[in-house]
């Protein structure tokens, strides 16, 4: 077959059959198509979209791209379940999460992604723990979850690895927002990780991949029912990206709000809204609570109790981190040699949360080209929810920056991502209904 003739098939808007649809995703996995045929599929794509078939074949085939776990050897007494983001600014939801539900007696074995296009990623940030493996063998993987509880890694080599290929091609061209292939990317990873159940957070807004609420509720439905064909069960929330999440965005910054998150001294109340909601879905999805209330007051204990903390700080050092990282993460952590301050004046109103990320990219916090190395310090942090109001002794935000010119450059592009008003703006909706 000629992958000419793939790329044309969806160029000129028809459907991919199966044999097309495989022959590309083993193309992609053993590297004999090259990025530019990639790249011009992965647009076709975009433009063209796939059906609901097509959707389920590339997401199966991505699945079974490599190697798929089994967990039914390995004597767990809980349910084995995980939660996605869509992706999101400032969203540090999976370290605080993972531990929460593990203290509640799930089975966390979470597979993350890096960055991918404005949005940050999990495994990027996990990598400001010195010494912290993302990329461990399954053996110690799959102890780690055994023992512990819960082990965030990235995306191995052996796990689908046709959409890490994707992934990181996809990142570069411009190619991310396109629901087959955020629902493949994202099922791809979850199905071979061999889960019990999912909870998926489909964001909403400005920093959202899907640009209505029309579009990212098709998301949610598209993950939801190609979940389905494999099996998997799947429930989404819908949660606001129209502001970043929490008081930080940058990978270290995230870390160190995370960190104090699970010792309990700073929770973020649409941070805090957004945990517990996803978290309580998890425990009632896999049967361990009924009640949501009695799910999201369980997972308030886990932190109140330090236990979360003490499954992160385990989970941290059997991956190769330091001991009691939670108590000690500012010791570990990079910080940037430059802080500069941003001011504004009025209501914060509107936020433009792409802008707010790409500006993370242009710090060096986010990739440009593939493979590229992240500044992992630098970032944003104090960043103002809307409705706060804005003077000389409260910021919009403090850019944390690698030199005084990329600080300046981000200050403009920041004010130029939010809007002030005179009067307090209706608040917002944290999660969808
Ligand atoms: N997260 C993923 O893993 N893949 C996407 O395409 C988008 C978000």
């Amino acid at each position: 077959m000629l992958f000419t003739d793939v790329i044309r098939t969806k160029r000129d808007g028809g459907v991919l059959s199966d044999e097309k649809i495989q022959f590309f995703v083993d193309g992609l996995a053993d590297g004999s198509i090259p990025a530019e045929q990639v790249s011009a599929l992965a647009m076709a794509v975009f433009l063209n979209s796939m059906t609901f078939d097509e959707t389920a074949k590339l997401t199966l085939a991505m699945a079974s791209s490599g190697a798929v776990l089994d967990w039914s050897d390995a004597g767990l007494d809980g349910p084995v379940i995980d939660k996605h983001s869509t992706g999101g600014v400032g969203d540090k939801v999976s370290f605080l999460l993972a531990p929460i539900a593990a203290a509640c007696g799930c089975y966390v074995p979470m597979i993350s992604g890096r960055g991918l296009g404005h949005t940050g990623g999990t495994t990027d940030k996990a990598e400001c723990i010195p010494g912290y493996n993302t990329a461990p063998d399954f053996a110690t993987f799959k102890k780690v979850v055994k023992e512990v509880g819960c082990a965030i890694i990235g995306q191995t080599a052996d796990l689908a690895p046709a959409d890490r290929r994707l992934y990181a091609i996809r990142d570069v061209t411009a190619t991310v927002e396109s629901i087959p292939l955020i629902t493949a990317s994202i099922l791809s990873k979850k199905i071979a990780a061999g889960l019990d159940a999912l909870v998926m957070d489909v964001k909403v807004g400005s920093g959202a991949f899907m640009p209505t609420y029309e579009k990212s509720a098709e998301l949610a439905d598209s993950i939801i029912a190609t979940a389905a064909k494999a099996n998997l069960k799947t429930t989404a929330l819908l949660t606001d990206m129209n502001e970043v999440l929490g008081t930080t965005a940058g990978n270290a910054l995230e870390i160190e709000e995370s960190m104090a998150f699970l010792r309990n001294e700073k929770r973020d109340a649409r941070l805090n809204e957004v945990v517990l909601g996803l978290c309580a879905e998890m425990l009632v999805i896999s049967g361990m609570e009924v009640d949501r209330d009695a799910a999201r007051k369980r997972c308030d204990d886990a932190v109140t109790s330090g236990r979360a903390a003490e499954i992160f700080d385990a989970m941290c050092v059997a991956l190769g981190g330091p001991e009691n990282f939670v108590t000690d993460s500012a010791r570990h952590l990079p910080t940037a040699p430059v802080t500069h301050p941003v001011f504004a004046a009025g209501y914060l109103s509107a936020v433009d949360v792409r802008a707010v990320g790409n500006a993370i990219i242009e710090l060096g916090g986010g990739r440009r080209q593939v493979g590229e190395v992240l500044d992992l310090s630098v970032g944003l942090s104090h960043v103002a929810s809307i409705g706060t109001l804005l003077d000389t002794d409260v910021p919009l935000a403090v850019i944390h920056a690698a030199t005084e010119d990329r600080a300046r450059l981000v200050e403009n592009l920041l004010l130029e991502a939010c809007t002030t008003s005179t009067q307090t703006p209706p608040a917002g909706t944290v999660i969808h209904t």
